[in-house]
């Protein structure tokens, strides 16, 4: 989602006529998009814009710096002033009004918030996206969260869901597949809660399935509560692709019930078996949380026991963060540092080893690969994904952003594969006029 805002955002610099920065030090305007799910990404984003308005402006006078995302949205006016100055603050919900805000800062002002308490609005122009590559594409269905998860404070700075209306939600991806577009991804923070008029997610998903040119549609996040069979059997078929992102946070029952997550274990891996079943190689992906104020041994050994008979093709590990406004924060009974530390360790190593498992039979194979930007560890090297989303690196072809190949696998790593390409199937696309 901040992917997408940052996009959002990119449209509305662009429109007022700001171009990208050869590199940090030549740019004059520097916006900074936030995450505070977890205490270190806040510290992070904070630490970075102290960073930007002390040392690099002592060097840079003229250099204006803004603030986006969720530390935004709950820190407000105190990024304007000591210790972080920033020259004006965007909350989630206020991104359409950027254009203006440049407006003033270029007449002089400084100092401007553009907060909405409630962030109840929808605040999401299409037309103003500006996207690393035509081919793929990131495209919002809903807003905000009303889950309450109990550790979680997405529901305080993205506010409560917004659906979007399914008219708008299909002329936006019929117009993207018109001017190339052939990978859409959906997102919601819980997508499979869409609804809009009797239109629930199954239905909105089987409308953009039949649109012309369309070749991997795929929808993040999906909450286990909320994803029902018709679409785990509608995922089976093309344009979607085999992969979701489907958190379990947790495999004991006994924390999942003061997590507020709504399921337990059981119907968390039925729904597992739902997708082995009907979808053929889904690549299942998951968050897990470690550290859960009051986890015991006992209810660490069951969320290894659900990883293990998962068999997650992948797993984004956190240790519990505490958060303001949330209900968890409020429980005490901390785990010890130390435990926490060794059963994160524990979680990973499990996790290695099924993500080995789950790549080595690529090895040789031939894969279809949308090439998205440069690798990682090696910046001269390109890099795509695969219609699982795995990360396919190709270190000895030339290929451009927006282009779809074909590639054998020579090599797989714990988080991602090497490939070498043996045919171009679609040049990348050409930009728009
Ligand atoms: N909507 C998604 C869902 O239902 O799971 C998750 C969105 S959340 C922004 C992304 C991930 O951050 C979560 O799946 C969770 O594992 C992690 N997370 C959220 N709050 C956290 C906290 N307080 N401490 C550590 N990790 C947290
Ligand atoms: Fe947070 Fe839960 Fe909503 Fe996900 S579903 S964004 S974890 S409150």
């Amino acid at each position: 989602m901040n992917k997408l805002d940052s996009e959002l955002a990119a449209g509305q610099l662009e429109a007022a006529g700001f171009v990208p920065a050869r590199d940090e030090e030549s740019a004059c305007l520097v916006l900074l998009n936030t995450c505070s799910v977890r205490a270190k990404a806040q510290d992070k984003a904070t630490s970075v814009l102290s960073d930007y308005t002390q040392d690099e402006r002592a060097r840079n006078g003229h250099r204006l710096v803004g603030v986006m995302g969720c530390v935004a949205q709950q820190m407000k006016e105190r990024l304007l002033t000591a210790p972080y100055h920033a020259d004006f603050v965007l909350g989630t919900g206020n991104i359409s009004q950027l254009r203006e805000i440049l407006e003033r800062l270029l007449a002089g002002e400084r100092g401007i918030l553009a907060y909405e308490p409630e962030c109840s609005g929808w605040d999401y122009d299409p037309s103003t996206v500006r996207r690393k590559s035509l081919r793929s594409a990131f495209v919002a269905v809903s807003r905000g969260c009303s889950n309450l998860c109990s550790y979680c404070i997405v529901p305080y700075v993205r506010g409560t869901i917004r659906h979007r209306e399914p008219k708008s939600i299909i002329e936006e991806v019929k117009l993207l597949t018109e001017t190339g577009c052939i990978d859409v991804c959906l997102l919601g923070q819980n997508v499979n809660a869409y609804r809009y008029d009797g239109v629930e997610f199954v239905h909105l998903l089987e409308r953009l399935a039949h649109i012309d040119g369309m070749r991997r549609l795929r929808f993040i996040t999906t909450h286990p509560k909320d994803l029902c069979l018709d679409t785990v059997k509608m995922m089976a078929h093309p344009p979607f692709a085999p992969y979701i992102s489907m958190p379990l946070q947790s495999g004991s029952d006994r924390v999942l019930c003061l997590m507020n997550r709504g399921y337990t274990k059981e119907e968390y891996m039925e729904k597992v078996c739902w997708l082995r079943e009907h979808v053929e190689g889904c690549f299942i992906s998951s968050d897990i949380m470690v550290g859960f104020p009051g986890e015991t041994d006992a209810d660490f050994e069951d969320t290894l026991q659900v990883v293990r008979l998962a068999q997650f093709d992948n797993v984004y590990s956190f240790i519990y963060s505490p958060r303001p406004f949330t209900k968890a924060a409020g429980f005490g009974n901390e785990v010890e540092r130390e435990v926490v530390k060794a059963r994160f360790e524990r979680l990973l190593a499990l996790q290695r080893e099924n993500n080995t498992k789950r790549l080595r039979p690529f090895v040789r194979k031939t894969v279809e690969v949308l090439v998205d930007g440069m690798s990682r560890k090696d910046r001269s090297a390109c890099c795509g994904r695969s219609p699982q989303n795995i990360i396919v690196n190709l270190p000895d072809d030339r290929c451009e952003i927006g282009e779809l190949v074909l590639a054998e696998i020579t090599k797989a790593g714990i988080h991602s594969l090497v490939g070498k390409v043996t045919k171009r199937l679609m040049p990348a696309p050409a930009p728009k006029p």
